[in-house]
Order: structure tokens, then sequence, then C-alpha cells
């Protein structure tokens, strides 16, 4: 590197950036507290956080407003009658206009420190450009924004899928789960150390929130039961305007306390879970609307033919469980079962095959091993399955009216 080039790079670090990020919460408080044309005079207290000592999130107008974030106190912000100051720990003052305020996302100023230039980067935070990269005409992200799902299940897979359908424009979510956190779950969660002894539901919760603040959260800290009239009638208020639900809790009978609910009171259900050792997984779609078999009437007469328990050995296509190594990643597998149910129910959801995917089938399999009876040489392979019949004393699905 030559002395000039030496020099330039050098220029470069020394010029500090300060970034000052205004969150929507407090523009909204200035936007309605002063008016380019009543002239008045606005003084407020602005609370917030410093970041790796030069970044300064202004998030809200009072210490009181913000659970989730601890905050302290920045300083002050003025309005004159037509420009903005903003007063910041060591002495940094950036002004904006009004119109700057109320039109702009990003601007960029420069100004002389110590004789080293000082960028200041001033991000205008709005909520609704969350959305920007997947807001395009061709996607149906209005029509994604009025559905409400239920997810049954916040561990690994269930916090995945409740993200990702934040993430895809979902504009609701009821999150049911009675477990806590515990520190053998954060390997294979989408939640931290720091939410170890929180209800799962509650860590997800704001685990999406920093994320989509948009979206609506319910949450509900028991596990799914239906013992009572009481506990049925509960459920029936709470998920009377879910248009689906996901189950992610990979328990037989929980997914079929959930079937005969949800048959009855007409809510399609999505179940994706993993098998032993994650040696695969299983996604089924049961939907009451188009009076499609079961999920109990599947068990009974598909799954269990080649995913059999006898006492207590797992047999896999043949291959005893307790005699397969658990592949390296075993958080991947979670996520290969996951990802794809996601796409599951949002063409569910949406009912357009081309858009959301084709899932022409109601029982799709992955598998993560070689399966020798079947000649199988994939290191994933999905597979669909066309569902059987339903049992004929079935009390769930045969008995509704065609
Ligand atoms: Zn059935």
């Amino acid at each position: 590197m030559n002395d000039l080039k030496k020099t330039i790079f050098w220029k470069k670090n020394e010029a500090h950036r300060q970034v000052v990020v205004l969150f929507q919460d407090v523009k909204e408080f200035i936007l309605n507290n002063v008016s380019k044309k009543n002239d008045n005079y606005l003084e407020s207290s602005i609370y917030g956080s410093i970041i790796d000592n030069s970044i300064y999130h202004i998030r809200s107008t009072s210490i009181l407003t913000d659970n989730e974030h601890k905050l302290v106190s920045l300083g002050k912000v003025r309005y004159n009658g037509s420009d903005l100051f903003f007063g910041l720990p060591g002495n940094l003052n950036v002004k904006i206009t009004f119109e700057q305020l109320s039109k702009e996302k990003l601007l960029k100023f420069y100004t002389k420190v110590n004789n080293h230039v000082l960028e200041i980067l001033v991000i205008i935070m709005d909520k609704s450009s969350l959305y920007l990269r997947i807001d395009n005409p061709d996607y149906p992200l209005s029509r994604i924004n009025k559905r409400s799902i239920c997810v049954i299940g916040l561990g690994s897979g269930g916090s995945l899928i409740a993200t990702y359908l934040a993430k895809s424009g979902i504009g609701k979510l009821t999150l049911i789960d009675g477990d806590i956190l515990l520190e053998h779950n954060i390997i294979r969660h989408v939640c931290a150390i720091n939410d170890i002894g929180r209800y799962k539901t509650l860590a997800v919760r704001d685990y999406i929130l920093r994320r989509i603040p948009n979206v609506k959260i319910v949450t509900v800290e028991r596990d799914f039961s239906i013992n009572d009239k009481y506990e049925e009638d509960y459920y029936k208020e709470l998920l009377s305007s879910v248009d689906l639900i996901v189950s992610a809790v990979g328990d037989h009978v929980m997914n079929s306390r959930i079937n005969s609910f949800a048959y009855k009171n007409r809510i399609p259900v999505i179940y994706a879970g993993t098998f032993d050792k994650i040696s695969g997984g299983i996604m089924i779609r049961v939907d009451p609307l188009k009076k499609s078999i079961c999920y109990d009437c599947i068990y009974s007469n598909n799954v269990d033919v080649e995913h059999t328990e006898v006492t207590d050995k797992v047999i896999f296509y043949g291959r005893n469980v307790d005699d397969m190594l658990t592949q390296p990643g075993l958080g991947i597998d979670i996520d290969l079962i996951t990802l794809p149910a996601v796409k599951l129910i949002l063409s569910t959801l949406l009912g357009d095959k081309e858009e959301s995917g084709s899932f022409t089938q109601d029982i799709y399999y992955w598998y993560n091993r070689n399966l020798p009876d079947r000649k199988i040489e994939s290191f994933v392979l999905y597979e669909e399955r066309r569902a059987l019949n339903k049992r004929s004393e079935c009390s769930i699905c045969s008995k509704t009216k065609t």
C-alpha cells in the first residue's frame, strides 16, 4: 500500500459516524403535538438506548411506555415552530426540519468536530417499511395481513413457524403453550439464554415483536386442553376468528385432542412434527371445511403402518431407531420440516397453488436417512402421500354431514 493510499485509508477510519434512529412512536408523538402552521413550541424528554457508543435509539418520550427495553434518558427534543433539535449525550446536537421529519426516512449530515469530519446519519423509522422487501404488487400481503393463526406448542418447531408466519405478513397470532424455557431448550430454539425461566409464549412473543412490531399477538400460558365445558367454551371463544391452527406439539395425544376440537369447530389444522432422533418428519393437513379425513383416521391407518411403536422400541422403515446415529446439526433437521410447514400453512390459507407452492396432497413425509428398503439415496427427500379413507366408525370426520 503506498503512502497516499494509506493516508486515505486511515482518514476514512478517522471520520466518525454517529447514528440517530428515531422510532415511530416518537415521530408520531412529535407530529401529533406540533404543527408547522401553528408556530407552536414543544419541549420533551427523550428516552431510549445507546448501542456501540455511537448509535442512539430514540424510542420514547416517556420512560414508562416501553416495558421491553431498558430505557435510559437520552436528553431532550425541542421544536421552535419550524425546526426540531435533538440534544443527545456528548453534546451531540441534531437539527432536522418538520418537513424532513414527516417525509424523509434517511438523512445524512456532516459536521466538523476536533478537526475531523463527523458523519451523522438519521434514520426515521416507519413500521410499514418493515414489509418493503415483500410488499410487491404480486405478493398477497394485504390478504395475508388479514389472517389470524393459532400456534399450539412453542418448542423448536413452533417458535420458528410463528416467527416465519409473522415475517410472511400474518396479521394476528395466538400462541398457546404452558411450558417455560429451560437451558437445554436454547440450542434448538429461537429464544436466548436471557429468556430462561420465562413462559415460551411470552419469550416467543417478544422475539417476534422485536422483528415485526405490527403483528398482534395473544398468548395463553397453559397447555391446550378441553377436559370440560368451561375449557371448551374458553377455546371456542378465543379461537372463534382464527383461520387456521398449527400444532407443533409433537405429541399424539395432544394432536388427537386438537383434532377433535378443531374439526368440530371447523378450523383447518396443520400438524408438523419430527420422528425420533429426527430421522424424518411429517406434516399433515386436516381441513374440515373440505370435509377431509381427520388426524385420528390418518394416524390410525397411515402413519403407524411404517412408524410403529412396538413396546418401547420405535421402528422407522425397518430400522430400529436405537441403532440409528444422531446426525450432526440437530437444529437444522428440525428446521427442514418446519420451513416447508410454513409454506403449506400459507398455501392452505390463501388457497392459490401457483403463488404459494403446489401442495396437492394432505400428507408430506421427509427423510434425512437413506432408506434401505426404498433405495432412496438422498440427503433430504420430501414425499407426498395421498390420505387414506376415513374410518367409518370415526366420530370426528365420518359423522359430519356432506
Ligand atoms: Zn376421522
